[in-house]
């Protein structure tokens, strides 16, 4: 085995989504936002579980996406595009039954013109200028667009994760003002607005990181783990350097493990001697520049060289590890790389 090995939690997964489910009322629908191949853990494996856990509704980005997971969890559930109908979708969306988050004036024309009695959504702007129509459009089109039908009605809020912000408060506003009276299903919140308590559920929740164990989720059921195995160990004088530009300089003899991942595994070069690994129970501190395929780690205090190390366990989690890198837990879990060997527990026999 000459790469790491991904341990994802299926069972963690379904037990967060029911976490989640349980902190809204009867009549909120929980769905799962699985778009990017399920934040990089493998939507063919998370979606089925979710689905046997009594998920019904998912959330995809693209059209393609979605006609990936229509093949994967056949006819019964819900499957929305938060792309919307883009030019060349029409096809799939069609043969995928999926139903577009429509994002634009442009959009709603190419979708009531190529596809006029497929369902759809509307994508509401409401102050993160990402997607979605906005107050001025709404109020121009909203009723001869409720005459269309559309199956829901959706914002996003763009400080979910930080309850002190602001702007979570006047995003609500906005969306009160823009929906409030019709008679269409409305949701507004992510993982953080599910956290941001029962304001901000309406009448479907989409979270998405925190079903696969990340922040705003603090309690959170951890999803993954990541082993890594060593390529080789061996022993450098005092003043020897390690790794690309020698930015770590051993400052008594020392012992080094090279192991195998690196940044083209979703390790960010940013983690450069910023980052501890485990070697069983002991840690050990990353030394030297992260390459693309390799990492050097201080093993001077340990009594046996180590056959593996382990970068992400319940303990170091992807928050922990985005920290070190300076960025988000969602990027370390949708780069977490494709060469490693991946393991689920919890997977459909
Ligand atoms: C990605 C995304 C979600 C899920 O967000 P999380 O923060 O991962 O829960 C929900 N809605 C929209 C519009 C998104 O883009």
């Amino acid at each position: 085995m000459g790469t790491g090995t991904l341990h994802i939690d299926l069972e963690a997964i379904a037990a967060n989504w029911r976490a989640l489910d349980a902190m809204t009322g009867a009549d909120c629908e929980t769905a799962a936002t699985v778009k990017a191949n399920a934040y990089g853990l493998g939507v063919t494996q998370v979606a089925p579980r979710l689905f046997r856990e009594g998920c019904r509704a998912y959330f995809v980005a693209t059209a393609d996406e979605g006609l990936e997971l229509r093949r994967t969890l056949g006819p019964e559930p819900r499957i929305y595009a938060f792309y919307g109908h883009m030019p060349g979708d029409t096809a799939t969306l069609q043969r995928a039954d999926v139903v577009p988050m429509i994002c634009s004036l442009d959009q709603l024309a190419r979708h009531l013109e190529a596809l006029p009695r497929h369902p759809f959504g509307i994508q509401l702007d409401t102050g993160m200028n990402r997607l979605g129509l906005k107050m001025a459009e709404w109020a121009a089109t909203a009723e001869l667009t409720l005459k269309a039908h559309p199956v829901l009605v959706m914002s996003h809020l763009s400080d979910g994760d930080d309850p002190e912000s602001p702007r979570n408060a006047d995003q609500l506003a906005r969306f009160h003002e823009m929906t409030d009276g019709i008679e269409v299903p409305r949701s507004l919140a992510a993982t953080g607005g599910v956290l941001l308590g029962p304001d901000y559920h309406f009448d479907m929740i989409r979270p998405g990181v925190g079903l696969y164990g990340g922040l705003p989720f603090a309690a959170a059921e951890p999803v993954v783990t990541l082993e890594v195995p060593v390529v080789t160990c061996f022993d450098i004088e005092p003043g020897e350097t390690v790794g690309y530009g020698g930015t770590w300089k051993a400052p008594a003899p020392s012992r080094v493990a090279t192991i195998a991942a690196g940044y083209a595994d979703g390790l960010p070069r940013t983690l450069s001697s910023n980052l501890d690994v485990m070697a069983g129970p002991v840690s050990c501190p990353v030394v030297g520049r992260v390459s693309m395929d390799l990492i050097g780690v201080d093993i001077s205090h340990l009594d046996r060289d180590p056959e593996r190390v382990t970068v992400l366990d319940a303990h170091r989690g992807i928050d922990s590890l985005a920290e070190a890198a300076g960025t988000i837990g969602y990027e370390i879990l949708t780069a977490l790389g494709r060469r490693y060997g991946r393991r689920y527990r919890g997977l459909d026999a």
